[in-house]
């Protein structure tokens, strides 16, 4: 016997009748993001290994654990993509883009990797849709992309959601922050795995999983009551365009994202029917970002929506996305070499004609055809054998009512005929 493969262990995969449901949510988390002037941007799924280091920053898990680095065949180290930002950063920077029309308003989706222990609702290739808005540091901005998400998330349909927000501030409050969190981290006693990561990012412990870490840290001095007058200004104002957009929030003093570059605000969004992996989409400002890959000192902001969680969540809620048109319109049935010649040049041309329509393929009988057709939700069918092409004229079958109606066999009369039930 030939050995049968399995997809690598850990990833999602989407297939009929699945695959519809991915394919139209990620059009419904998409037309908020549209319809806010935000454009595609289409990346390489692999970069150079240094871009996610740098960028993504040295102290989090997606690059000390968990990145697909390999070496290409003239030795260069790459890595499959874990997030979005970096990449769009990168090619900004690359082509230019800052130098043009500010802010600069992308969205990505696709796959993204990281190698992690695979569980519900946490993959090692999984998919998003993001945006970014490059080049204005404006509360307003921060405001839009928090309410995108949130769009997004209503559009598909969900509603046991909630939005977590807080302020990392600025690089002052950020300073004077840390050098209190680094006194109040000395009296923890640390391995020394955790000691390198509080060296890079003393902020990471406050996302420590350890029960011993989490009571620890229970009264660790909170970033909140370091903001500068300034940064302080900028999260009030944050939260009153959220409040005027009628978009309820809580403050977590303790969040902290995943990634090590985020200023400012940020934010994350949880669903309540995904168990563990409840965070859904994230995302927030950065400011340092562009400057430390080599570009100019623009500020960002940005979110990534989880979209295997996305219809994880769906399920949760017990809701079924309505395609926009489901099933076929018209099933042909040829059941002669003759009527098999003549249906496949009349199925090109229904389908020209703008109709979903599909014909039994393999010299079926008509009764298994039957079965295909109902199958696959045809609205109607249409039966060919010798007897209709002599006559030049066809019976279409209401699979709904079960009416049969003669029509001309012609590609127009069919067509029109069918559009005007439908
Ligand atoms: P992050 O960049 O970690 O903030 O991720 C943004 C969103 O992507 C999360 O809120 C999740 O919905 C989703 N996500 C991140 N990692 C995974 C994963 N391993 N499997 C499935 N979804 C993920």
């Amino acid at each position: 016997m030939v050995e049968k493969f399995s997809a690598p262990k850990g990833v999602s995969e989407y297939f009929p009748p699945r695959g519809r449901d991915f394919e139209t949510a990620i059009e419904k988390l998409l037309e908020p993001v549209r319809s806010a002037g935000y454009q595609l941007i289409e990346l390489p799924i692999f970069e150079d290994t240094e871009l996610f280091t740098r960028g993504v920053g040295g102290s989090t898990d997606v690059v000390t654990k968990e990145m697909y680095t390999f070496q290409d065949r003239a030795g260069r180290s790459l890595t499959l993509r874990p997030e979005g930002t970096a990449g769009v950063a990168r090619s900004v920077i690359e082509h230019g883009l800052e130098r043009g029309q500010l802010p600069i308003k992308v969205f990505y989706k696709g796959p993204f990797f990281r190698a992690e222990r695979p569980q519900a609702g946490r993959y090692r290739q999984f998919f998003q849709v993001g945006i970014e808005a490059i080049g204005a540091d404006d509360p307003a901005l921060d405001a839009e992309v928090i309410y995108i998400a949130h769009r997004a998330l209503q559009n598909l349909g969900l509603k046991n959601f909630t939005l977590k927000i807080s302020s990392l501030g600025d690089g002052e409050s950020r300073s004077k922050h840390r050098i209190e969190l680094m006194k109040f981290i000395s009296h923890i006693d640390l391995d020394q795995e955790s000691l390198d990561r509080v060296a890079k990012n003393p902020l990471r412990l406050f996302d420590d999983k350890r029960k011993e870490i989490i009571a620890a840290m229970e009264s660790a001095p909170l970033i909140r009551d370091f903001l500068s007058p300034d940064s302080q200004e900028n999260y009030e104002s944050v939260k009153s365009h959220l409040r005027n957009l009628g978009i309820a929030y809580e403050e977590d003093p303790r969040m902290v994202r995943g990634l090590d570059y985020y200023t400012g605000t940020t934010f994350e969004f949880l669903h309540h029917g995904l168990g563990a992996q409840s965070a859904i989409g994230g995302g927030g400002r950065y400011d340092g970002l562009l400057q430390a890959l080599g570009g100019s000192q623009l500020s960002g902001i940005g979110f990534g929506l989880g979209i295997d969680r996305a219809l994880l969540a769906l399920d949760a809620e017990g809701i079924t996305l309505e395609q926009e048109r489901s099933g076929l319109d018209l099933y042909l049935i040829p059941l002669s070499p003759a009527s098999k010649i003549t249906s496949v040049a009349l199925l090109a041309k229904l389908r020209e004609s703008g109709l979903r329509v599909d014909m039994s393929y393999g010299d079926r009988g008509l009764k298994g055809a039957m079965k295909s057709a109902d199958k696959q939700g045809a609205k109607f069918t249409l039966v060919l054998g010798d007897d209709e092409l002599s006559s030049e004229s066809v019976h279409v079958k209401n699979m709904a009512s079960g009416e049969v109606v003669s029509v001309k066999l012609s590609a127009s009369e069919i067509s029109s005929f069918i559009k005007k039930m439908i």
